[in-house]
């Protein structure tokens, strides 16, 4: 066991403060990483106040952080694929049992007893894991993942959660060339859908209540932008959409996007909205509509993502912001103000 410095959270009203927290040596297949940049997400900020006590509870110190970009410093005598100096990255999770159905079906995202980058009971320390808001990480080989070395690593970090999120239901959505595709809410998850979209080869429409997001939504590859406020502007598009996305999290009237679905289309949920969204049957019966939900995705598809967004040249949009910053942009977060995620610059710590 070792100790690295982090930023924490004592409660859910607490100020975030720097911190020492401790880390497994790494056994033989562990990989130890210099963490560079870590992402914030939304669910950071739900964890870290408490919000979703109800599903998973949060033990106090917090260290929050799931999407993580870095160097490997160290790695375990069995470790095959990384050395170090190599670029890597941690996403929402850091091990699951490998045996159940669901994992050997690479959908360790799906595994009852999976381990989470925090909050998770440690199997190793005991208490529970921390995050990335700390200068290094030590996690097993098979969930440690290659970083295109031609990415802008800053905005690569995004991509372990906000990315693969929205990535995964529009790969399996069948999201290509010659199909119509709508993206709502257009935040640190929705921009991301947009540019994916756009990469896929589809039509794609961004839906937002700010007129004022159409040059950026146009920016990141929509083809039209749609006031989702304004009744006229959504009749156009009634029943013309193979695939919409749905990155709001706050709550809204799903039936307004289902009934633009054409026939056979699906909305996919990925953002959490605390109260349950009201649906009406008819509007998914009529055109035998789907509704769907997504969560991250498994190991081997949160690589392809990052292949793809090599490939692609595709990062996340971001803001880079020293880790003495953090309570701030929690607080701007809660505004939306910020274009399209924060990511802490770890060298700061
Ligand atoms: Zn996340
Ligand atoms: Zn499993």
């Amino acid at each position: 066991m070792y100790s690295t410095k982090a930023y924490s959270a004592a409660s859910a009203t607490a100020r975030f403060v720097s911190s020492s927290i401790p880390r497994r040596d790494p056994t033989d297949r562990d990989v130890q990483i210099e963490i560079l940049f870590c992402g914030i997400c939304h669910s950071d900020l739900h964890l870290v106040r408490n919000e979703w006590s109800s599903i998973m509870p949060t033990v106090y110190p917090i260290v929050p952080g799931h999407e993580i970009v870095g160097r490997v410093t160290r790695v375990g005598s069995a470790v095959t694929k990384y050395k170090p100096g190599d670029l890597a990255a941690v996403g929402c999770l850091v091990d699951s049992d490998g045996t159940c159905p669901e994992c050997k079906a690479g959908l360790e995202q799906l595994c009852p007893n999976q381990t989470l980058t925090f909050n998770s009971p440690d199997k190793y320390l005991g208490g529970v894991t921390y995050g990335g808001y700390s200068d290094s990480i030590v996690v097993d080989e098979r969930f440690v993942l290659r970083v295109p070395s031609n990415l802008y690593i800053a905005g690569a970090a995004p991509l372990l959660c906000a990315g693969i999120t929205t990535y995964s239901p529009m790969r399996r959505g069948g999201v290509t060339k010659g199909k119509k595709v709508g993206v709502v809410g257009l935040g640190g998850l929705g921009h991301m859908g947009v540019k994916f979209a756009h990469a896929f080869g589809a039509h794609v429409v961004a839906f937002t209540t700010s007129p004022n997001k159409k040059e950026d939504a146009l920016r990141l590859g929509a083809d039209e932008i749609v006031v989702s406020r304004n009744a006229d502007e959504m009749k156009k598009h009634a029943g013309s959409f193979d695939f919409i996305l749905d990155a709001v999290a706050a709550d809204h009237d799903i039936n307004a996007y289902i009934n633009l679905l054409g026939r056979d289309g699906t909305v996919t949920i990925v953002g959490a909205p605390e109260k349950p969204l009201a649906v009406s049957a008819f509007s998914l019966l009529m055109g035998r509509r789907k509704l769907a939900g997504s969560i991250i995705g498994g190991i081997a598809e949160t690589q392809e993502m990052l292949d793809f967004c090599g490939a692609h040249h595709i990062n996340a949009d971001v803001e880079v912001i020293p880790i003495q910053k953090v309570n701030e942009a929690y607080e701007r977060l809660l505004k939306s103000d910020v274009k399209y995620r924060f990511s802490i610059d770890m060298a700061s710590l």
